[in-house]
Formats: C-alpha cells, sequence, structure tokens
C-alpha cells in the first residue's frame, strides 16, 4: 500500500484543490472525512503559519499519520491586513462566503487603493510534532463587485490582473498555476522525494503508537512494513 498523507482540511474546496495539485504523487491521500466525525482543531494562532501547524499537529496525533495542513486568507492594504486569519469568519462564526464577500465589498466602498494579496501557509507535521512548511503569495485586487461563479471563498472578489479576471472567472487549474495555494504546493511538489524520506525518518522515531482511531491500523509509514 502507498503510504498516507491526511489533508487536514474539512473545507471541501481546498481539498479539491490540494488533490488536484498533489495527484500523480506515489502517496496515498485521504481526506477527514475517509475517517468519520473527528474534534475539530482550534484555530485561535495569530498568524497563517501558527494556525497551520495548530491544525496538522491536531489530526496528526489523532490518527497517528502525517498530515498537511493548508490555513490561509486574503489581505487586503486598504483594510490593513483584514481579514487575514479571520478570512472565513469574516462577517461571523456562521459566515458563509457569500457574507464574507458582501462585508468585504461594504468595507471597500468608495476606496480608490484595493490591493491585496491571497496568503497560504501548509503544514505538513507528524505526530510527535515536527513539521516541514510551504507559503505561497498572489497579489491582486478587490473589484466593486462580484464577477464569476467558479471557486470559493473571495474568488468572485478578487480581480487577477494577468488574467484580466476574478478567480472565479477562471478555471481551477488557471487558478493554481498562479494561487498562492498552487504556488506553495509547487514548492511541496519540487521537494517531492526529500519530504517522503523526512516522514519515513520522523515516523521511525516514534514510540510504538496507541492510536486514538482505528484508521491508524493503516498506517505504513512503521519501519517494520517499510520496504
Ligand atoms: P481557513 O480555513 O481558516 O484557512 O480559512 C481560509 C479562508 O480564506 C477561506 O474560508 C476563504 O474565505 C479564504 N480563502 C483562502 N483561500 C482562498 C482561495 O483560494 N480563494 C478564495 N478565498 C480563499
Amino acid at each position: 500500500m502507498d503510504k498516507i498523507i491526511v489533508l487536514a482540511t474539512s473545507n471541501q474546496n481546498k481539498v479539491n484543490e490540494l488533490k488536484e495539485l498533489i495527484k500523480g504523487f506515489p502517496v496515498e491521500i485521504k481526506c477527514l472525512k475517509d475517517f468519520g466525525p473527528l474534534p475539530e482543531a482550534i484555530e485561535d494562532g495569530a498568524t497563517f503559519d501558527e494556525n497551520a501547524y495548530k491544525k496538522a499537529l491536531h489530526y496528526a496525533r489523532i490518527l497517528g499519520l502525517p498530515a498537511l495542513a493548508d490555513d490561509s486568507g486574503l489581505s487586503v492594504d486598504a483594510l490593513d491586513g483584514a481579514p487575514g486569519v479571520y478570512s472565513a469568519r469574516y462577517s461571523g462564526e456562521r459566515a458563509t462566503d457569500w457574507d464574507n464577500c458582501e462585508k468585504l465589498l461594504k468595507e471597500m466602498e468608495g476606496k480608490t487603493a484595493r490591493t491585496a494579496r491571497f496568503e497560504c501557509v501548509l503544514s505538513l507535521a507528524v505526530p510527535h510534532g515536527p513539521a516541514l512548511t510551504w507559503e505561497g503569495r498572489c497579489e491582486g485586487r478587490i473589484t466593486e463587485q462580484r464577477q464569476g461563479e467558479a471557486g470559493f471563498g473571495y474568488d468572485p472578489v478578487f480581480f487577477y490582473e494577468d488574467f484580466g479576471k476574478t478567480f472565479a472567472e477562471v478555471s481551477m487549474a488557471e487558478k493554481s498555476r498562479v494561487s498562492h495555494r498552487g504556488k506553495a504546493m509547487q514548492e511541496f511538489a519540487t521537494e517531492f522525494d526529500n519530504v517522503m524520506k523526512w516522514i519515513k525518518q520522523r515516523m521511525s522515531e516514534m514510540k510504538p503508537p496507541k492510536p486514538d482511531h482505528a484508521e491508524f491500523e493503516h498506517n505504513d509509514w512503521s519501519e517494520e512494513r517499510m520496504g
């Protein structure tokens, strides 16, 4: 069986983008929903970096497997970097993507300086703590109204100059070539062989595990099962 990496996010849009970017690599990608209900990670970090690590470590510990988490968001210059780490809940705890875009367009009413960037930190953690990190950024500007139906989150209001379109007006593949998440994943992909060695080494340092979850039995990183 291939070695398993868990995508530590319950955001299906992120899962789709990450899966597409990682496909073809000799590793089995699992999602959180493959494991049934799990306690959620608490995202109370002040930076994308902190939150990505918190999420990766949380799920790596619960599942006893290497976990890859994405923390990302939009920083708007005219709003002093907001919504930033609060991107997912900009208009409230149960905010939808639609609500968040509405709030952003309202905050930006009348503003001429509309530059913004998407940022993404990917953290790959093993259960006993060590982690690797990759980052990606993508510059753009905030439109005055929604444009396009594709993508998710702030894609309909994020205008990418080289495309002459918002991220919601291009395909997932086009977006991923230039996006914050795409860039971070391209770094990960470039280092793939070394990353696999790193995981194998780190997983072999672990003491015999006490699984919190039945799926742990499928952990194929352990030394004795490696060929
Ligand atoms: P997280 O789950 O805390 O990382 O929240 C990320 C939030 O940032 C998402 O819910 C979106 O609102 C926003 N976001 C991150 N990446 C993208 C993207 O690629 N397109 C649009 N919005 C994004």
